[in-house]
Parts: structure tokens; sequence; C-alpha cells
């Protein structure tokens, strides 16, 4: 599979020229191992088309949203999260602290998490 924007390391990943641990997979939506373990669980969980940020999901995107967070919540389930919670999170943009280009949302969760900003 060739990916479609080859200037993006998501793309890549999905795409399977870069490698990573990938815990979900269906025909819109990845999920896989962020590269920083920093909490016992970060996962991000991102669409598989080439989507540069939230800011610029248009109405018809919003399903595809919706599936980001149900494989998001079974990849939590999976993972033993679901009963002490964890974290979901969408950065965007440069103050929002956005460094990739594609649409990603992070899973964190393992012990509890502080809020910092
Ligand atoms: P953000 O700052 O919200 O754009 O998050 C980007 C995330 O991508 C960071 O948490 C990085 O650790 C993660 N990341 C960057 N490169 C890779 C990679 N090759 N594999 C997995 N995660 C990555
Ligand atoms: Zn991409």
């Amino acid at each position: 599979m060739n990916p479609q924007n080859t200037d993006c390391i998501f793309c890549k990943i999905i795409a399977g020229e870069i490698p990573s641990t990938i815990a979900y997979r269906d025909k819109d939506v990845v999920v896989f191992a962020d590269i920083k373990q920093d909490v016992p669980v970060h996962m991000l969980v991102v669409p598989v088309r080439h989507i540069p940020s939230v800011a610029v999901l248009k109405d018809a995107d919003l399903p595809l949203v919706g599936k980001m967070v149900a494989a998001a919540n079974q990849v939590a389930r999976e993972k033993g999260l679901a009963e002490r919670g964890y974290r979901l999170t969408i950065n965007s943009g440069a103050d929002g602290g956005q460094d990739v280009q594609h649409l990603h949302m992070h899973l964190m969760g393992g012990r509890p998490l502080k809020w910092e900003n």
C-alpha cells in the first residue's frame, strides 16, 4: 500500500513503510503505539485518510471521529483501562501542541494523569 501523503510519517506508518505496534485496524481507523511511552499506555488513534488536523474536519467527516472514539474505547478496554479510566486528547495547531500534521487522538492511561498546560 502506498502512503497517501509521502511527506507524512503517520501515512507511512499506516502504509506499513515505517514499523509500528498496531493494536487496531479497520478500513477507516488505525491505532498504534506512540513512540513516546511516557505513560503505561500511550496509543495514537488515526484516520486512514490523511486529514491534516481536527480544525479542517468537514461535517461529512464527523462519523469518522465517532469511529476513532469507538476504536479508542475498544483498545482501552483491551488494555485494561476501562475500569480506572483514561484520557483521549486531540492537539490542534501550534498553540495546541500538534507536531504531526495528520489528525490523531492520543489514548493515554494506566496511571493517574496530571492536567498540565
Ligand atoms: P502531537 O504532538 O499531538 O502532534 O503528537 C504527535 C505524537 O506522535 C507524539 O506523541 C510523538 O511521540 C508521536 N510520534 C512521532 N513519531 C512517531 C512514530 N514514528 N511512531 C509512533 N509515534 C510517533
Ligand atoms: Zn498522513
